[in-house]
C-alpha cells in the first residue's frame, strides 16, 4: 500500500512538472489615461514587484494593461486606488483566454498539397519555421539559408537569406518573436516572406532591388517554453548563475546604453537586462550575423506585440533621436496609415521612450550601427493581448503587407 502510494504520488509529481502553468483566475486589468505622476507610479511597480506582468507599459496619455493572479488582484486594486487610477477588467480569466487562443481557427483550411507545415491559420512551432524558410530556400536559386548559431538549449537559429537583388543593393534584416510569448510577432514575419516569394508576380520589384535576412524566430527556447509550458513566457531560457530563476530579457540585453532605463537587475524579473551587456548566446549570435551585413541595412524591422503601435528609435530615453529622425517618423506614419486602412486598425507611429523608456534593446542598437531606418511594430492586440486567437494572423499579415509596401516603394533605388 505503501509503495503504491509512493508511486501514485512521484507519477502526480511528473505530471505535475509536465504540466503547462494554470492561468485560472489570472485577470488583465487596463487602466484608464495616466498621468505623469502615475506613470512613474506603475513604471516603479513593473521594474520591483514580479507579482504583476505589464502586458502595456504606462505611459502618459495612454492606458496600462497589467495581468495578476487572483491571490494578489486585491493588492493591485488596492494599489491602483491609492494613485487615483481608473481601471476595468480587460481579460477576466487568462487561462480561458489562452484556451480560446489555442483552438484551431475557424477559417483553417486543409491543404493536402502543402509543401510546409506552415500555415497562417493556427500559430507554428520553431522547427515549422525552419522547415518553412528551408522549404522557400530549397524551391530559389537566390534563397539560402543561413545558421547564425544555437540558441542556449541548442536549437538552430536560421535566417533565410533571400538575395536576389545581388551584391551592393539595399539590405533589409526582419528580427522576430524576440520575447518568446508574443506569438504574432513570428507569424507575421514568417506571411511577408510567404507575400514576397510566393506572391513575386504581383510585385516583382521587391526582391529584384533588395537583399532579405529574416529572422523568424530569435528567442526559440522561450517560443517552445511558452508552446509547451508557460503560455506568457517572455525571456530567453539562460541560466542565471547564482539565481533560481532562469531567463534574460533578450530585448534588454543589448550593449546600447545597456541597464540605463526600464530594466531589472533581479533574475526573477521579466525586464532581466542580463548580468552584462549582451550576456546571452542569443544576442551575441545574432549581433554577429547583423555585423556581416554589408551595406548596413536600409531598413530593419523588429515584431513584437501587443500594442497597436509603430515605434522608431531611440527608446533608451526621452528626446534621444537618430539624426534622420524627421524621416524615419514620416515614413512610420506614412506605413501606419496603410496599414490602418486594410482593416480599420489604429495603429500609432510614435517614438519607443514616449511608450516607456527601455535601454538594451536590440532596435537601439541596429539604428546606432547606422541602419537608416529602424521599427519596431507592436502588431495588433485586438482586447486579447498576447493570446491573439489564431484568426487573427492572415488579417495581422496582410496589413503589415501594407506598411511593407509602402516602406519597400519609398526606399527603393533610383526611386528617391
Ligand atoms: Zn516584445
Amino acid at each position: 500500500m505503501r509503495v503504491q502510494t509512493g508511486v501514485s504520488f512521484l507519477f502526480a509529481l511528473v505530471l505535475a512538472c509536465q504540466a503547462k502553468k494554470d492561468y485560472s483566475g489570472y485577470q488583465v486589468l487596463t487602466t484608464g489615461k495616466l498621468s505623469p505622476v502615475q506613470v512613474d507610479a506603475l513604471r516603479n511597480l513593473q521594474t520591483s514587484d514580479e507579482r504583476f506582468d505589464f502586458w502595456k507599459e504606462a505611459h502618459p496619455d495612454g492606458a496600462a494593461d497589467v495581468m495578476s493572479s487572483a491571490d494578489h488582484l486585491t493588492a493591485l486594486k488596492e494599489f491602483l486606488t491609492k494613485h487615483n487610477i481608473d481601471y476595468s477588467v480587460k481579460i477576466q480569466d487568462v487561462g480561458e483566454a489562452i484556451q480560446i487562443s489555442e483552438k484551431p481557427s475557424p477559417t483553417k483550411k486543409s491543404n493536402p498539397n502543402a509543401r510546409y507545415n506552415l500555415n497562417w491559420d493556427e500559430y507554428g512551432s520553431h522547427d515549422d519555421f525552419n522547415e518553412f524558410i528551408e522549404e522557400i530556400a530549397s524551391q530559389n536559386s537566390w534563397a539560402s539559408v543561413r545558421s547564425i548559431g544555437k540558441s542556449v538549449e541548442g536549437r538552430d537559429m536560421k535566417v533565410l537569406e533571400l538575395t536576389k537583388g545581388g551584391s551592393g543593393a539595399p539590405n533589409i534584416f526582419i528580427e522576430a518573436g524576440i520575447h518568446a510569448r508574443e506569438w504574432i510577432a513570428p507569424a507575421v514575419a514568417t506571411y511577408t516572406v510567404k507575400e514576397l516569394v510566393e506572391n513575386y508576380d504581383s510585385h516583382p520589384e521587391y526582391l529584384d532591388n533588395f537583399n532579405f535576412y529574416v529572422l523568424p524566430c530569435a528567442n526559440p527556447d522561450g517560443y517552445e517554453y511558452s508552446r509547451s509550458t508557460d503560455r506568457l513566457w517572455r525571456k530567453n531560457r539562460g541560466l542565471n548563475d547564482g539565481a533560481l530563476c532562469k531567463g534574460v530579457d533578450l530585448n534588454r540585453n543589448w550593449e546600447f546604453h545597456w541597464a540605463e532605463s526600464g530594466v531589472s537587475d533581479s533574475p526573477c524579473s521579466d525586464v532581466f537586462c542580463g548580468y552584462t551587456p549582451t550576456s546571452e548566446i542569443e544576442s551575441q549570435n545574432i549581433k554577429a550575423f547583423y555585423s556581416t551585413l554589408s551595406p548596413v541595412p536600409e531598413l530593419t524591422v523588429c515584431f513584437h506585440s501587443a500594442a497597436n503601435l509603430w515605434l522608431y528609435p531611440y527608446g533608451y530615453a526621452y528626446d534621444s533621436y537618430p539624426d534622420n529622425v524627421d524621416e524615419i517618423r514620416r515614413l512610420g506614419e506614412d506605413a501606419v496609415d496603410a496599414l490602418n486602412a486594410v482593416n480599420g486598425q489604429s495603429f500609432e507611429c510614435i517614438n519607443s521612450a514616449e511608450l516607456y523608456p527601455a535601454a538594451g534593446a536590440s532596435d537601439d542598437y541596429y539604428a546606432s550601427l547606422g541602419s537608416r531606418f529602424v521599427y519596431t511594430p507592436e502588431l495588433r492586440d485586438n482586447g486579447f493581448g498576447f493570446v491573439l486567437p489564431p484568426e487573427y494572423i492572415i488579417p495581422s499579415g496582410e496589413e503589415v503587407w501594407a506598411a511593407w509596401k509602402v516602406m519597400l516603394d519609398k526606399i527603393m533605388p533610383n526611386k528617391e
